[in-house]
């Protein structure tokens, strides 16, 4: 049995003429940057987050950088985030010029320690981004607590939990801002690339929307120094179809996961990921930590099941961020969950034969059952 790792086929394939409709409506009306297919998935997001306001960018990347920018963060600032991340988070933080400080992350729960932040902070400090990693919300009441007591903005890059919650409410929607990516991948996925800052910050929105369109409120007057961060009007209509079926998918995601995590049950080599009692997970990665991860890997990967690793090296350790002046062992959780993770298929459409052969194949290559 063959088994992707993700099949975006299979999840377009029911909206195509919903979504070949909302294209051509598109081209008819020839609003292709920004404009009111823009204007129209922005409050319909805002509204499904629970938040005042969506501004609509290019990707997720875009979204983090131009909060950032907009919250005045610049050259000697200093914005704590944590090393098991997609490069992106700290990248955004290196793009204003300012340096990412990392913090080490929990054991279970693959997100921000609050418990590390006391030591990372400077009288440079001026924001914490944690990240919602897999679908997890972060433990954010401490860090929120400890921003407040030390006057920093917290942004939290949510590219990765569409829909996720923390104490019943969406993530996102607890800091200054909330970072979207909507990359095909993600649990909302555009056809292409796209990106959305959420926020209950007017003058915040008001910035961001000028930033993204060459630092302009009104055409031709520019009022900062801005950037072409502007959302594609085509993807904006996708997105509105799309996003009507989101949590439809993060269900059908958490009954996988369940569905992992129950044949997994009493195989000691096999860790599976946990739900925090404050979270409501959407699991848009599902990874298990194993010892023998590579071995796994490589008998997965022979039986045609797609799996990845999130992510194989730290971002403290990668080549770009040596200037940084992190060395091995700096975060020894991060580092190890580094060497154990391996993310196994989880899309909405897996069927429940191909969860089975994907965790008896797992299961079997640990030593615990016959062999395929
Ligand atoms: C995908 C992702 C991003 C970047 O989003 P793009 O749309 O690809 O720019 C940022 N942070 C995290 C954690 C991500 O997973």
């Amino acid at each position: 049995m063959k088994v992707p790792f993700l099949d975006l086929k299979a999840q377009h394939a029911p909206l195509i003429d919903k979504l070949d409709r909302a294209i051509r409506e598109v081209i008819e009306s020839s609003a292709f940057a920004g404009g009111p297919f823009v204007e129209r998935f922005e409050k319909e997001f805002a509204a499904y987050c629970g938040s005042q306001y969506a501004i609509g960018v290019g990707n997720g990347t875009d979204a983090l950088w131009l909060t950032l920018l907009a919250l005045g963060i610049g050259e000697g600032d200093e914005v704590i985030t944590v090393p098991n991340t997609f490069i992106a988070t700290a990248e955004a933080i290196t793009y204003c010029k300012a340096r990412p400080v990392f913090v080490d992350v929990g054991e279970n729960t693959f997100t921000m320690n609050p418990a590390e932040l006391k030591r990372s902070l400077t009288a440079r400090t001026k924001a914490i981004i944690p990240v919602h990693l897999f679908g997890q919300p972060a433990n954010m009441d401490p860090i929120l607590e400890f921003a407040r007591m030390h006057g920093l903005f917290v942004i939290e890059d949510t590219a990765q939990a569409h829909g996720a919650e923390y104490k019943g409410r969406k993530t996102g929607t607890l800091g200054d801002a909330g970072c979207f990516s909507f990359y095909p991948g993600k649990n909302l996925g555009a056809l292409g690339e796209a990106g959305a800052v959420v926020t209950n910050d007017a003058e915040l929105r008001k910035k961001i929307q000028m930033l993204r369109d060459h630092g302009q409120a009104r055409k031709y007057h520019h009022t900062l120094a801005g950037w072409n961060c502007r959302m594609d009007g085509i993807q904006a209509a996708v997105l509105s179809i799309k996003l009507r079926h989101l949590e439809e998918g993060n269900l059908l995601r958490r009954e996988h996961a369940l569905q992992y995590n129950q044949a997994f049950a009493g195989i000691d080599e096999v860790a599976t990921p946990l739900e925090a009692n404050y979270a409501w997970h959407v699991y848009h990665v599902y990874a298990i930590r194993v010892q023998e991860r590579d071995e796994v890997r490589r008998r997965l990967e022979e039986n045609e099941i797609g799996c990845a690793v999130h992510y194989p090296i730290p971002i403290h350790l990668q080549e770009a961020c040596r200037s940084l002046g992190y060395t091995k062992g700096a975060f020894p959780v991060a580092e190890n969950l580094a060497k154990e993770f391996l993310s196994l298929p989880m899309f909405p459409e897996l069927t429940e034969q191909q969860i089975e052969y994907v965790a008896r194949c797992v299961s079997e290559t640990v030593g615990v059952g016959a062999l395929v």
